[in-house]
């Protein structure tokens, strides 16, 4: 308890899944937390949080939303220590062959823009207090291939090297800029994957399960505080060992 007290936190995704996991430990740890998310979710959950905790709308594609969500944070609390970029979707399943135009698009938009506007409207508010914590969200679909998912991979990719990237440009003026690569996560995205999809994936995980978003949660503490001040430009898997194999 305590281990993000004083901190300032946004976590995109909020209403669902990991997102929602995050925002609860983050509070649960003392910081002040803005729950955004497109779908009204997150509403609830600040609610039930109570004191600390703020409800924005944001659609992570946009650049005005982006900047109103840092924005309202910045009003309410007075700062920005950290940025959890961790809305996304898994999209249309079709062979690349035959993914529509639109299809690609909107994964990328979502899952790889969303996560450029964030880091892009957080950089100078995190400059004017002397650095923060930027964690986005990448996938083991960066580092393993997955069949019918070219666009979710493809910008999970892209999310690693845009971390790098950002993590060497702002590392001398205390921004820190990491990736978390879950593996298979019990929330919404992995609920309407085929159920044969998921026995396939359960059957290769050398820990023989998928796992809580919780799990997913404690990692993102530990990167949002400053037990991990010496820890940036990184890819961080939880994923079972499933990419081992
Ligand atoms: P989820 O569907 O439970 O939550 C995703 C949230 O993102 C939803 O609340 C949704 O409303 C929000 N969102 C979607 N589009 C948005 C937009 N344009 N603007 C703002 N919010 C938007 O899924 P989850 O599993 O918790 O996924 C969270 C992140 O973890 C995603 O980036 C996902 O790709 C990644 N991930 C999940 C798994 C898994 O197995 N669940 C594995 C690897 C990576």
């Amino acid at each position: 308890m305590g281990r993000l007290k004083d901190k300032v936190a946004i976590v995109t995704g909020a209403g669902s899944g990991i997102g929602a996991a995050t925002a609860r430990r983050f509070h649960e740890e003392g910081a002040k937390v803005v729950l955004a998310d497109i779908s009204g979710a997150q509403d609830v959950i600040a609610k039930e949080l109570g004191d600390g905790a703020l409800s924005i709308e944001v659609d992570v594609t946009k650049g005005d939303s982006v900047k109103s969500m840092i924005a309202g944070a910045v009003e309410t609390y007075g700062r920005l220590d950290v940025l959890y970029n961790n809305a996304g979707i898994d999209g249309e399943l079709h062979p690349v062959g035959e993914m529509s135009e639109e299809a690609w698009d909107q994964v990328q938009a979502i899952n790889l823009r969303g996560v450029f506007l964030g880091i892009r409207y957080a950089i100078p508010e995190m400059l004017k207090t002397g650095g923060g914590s930027i964690i986005n969200t990448a996938s083991m679909a960066a580092t393993v291939a997955f069949p019918n998912m070219s666009s979710y991979c493809a910008a999970k990719g892209g999310v690693i090297m845009l971390t790098k990237t950002a993590a060497a440009e702002y590392a001398a003026q205390g921004i820190r800029v990491n990736a978390i690569s879950p593996g298979t996560i019990q929330t919404a995205i992995t609920s309407h994957l085929p159920a044969d999809m998921i026995n396939a994936i359960i059957e290769r995980n050398p820990v023989g399960r998928i796992a809580d978003p919780s799990e997913v949660a404690s990692l993102a503490t530990f990167l949002a505080s400053d037990e991990s001040a010496f820890i940036t430009g990184a890819d961080h898997l939880i994923d079972g060992g499933y990419t081992l194999l």
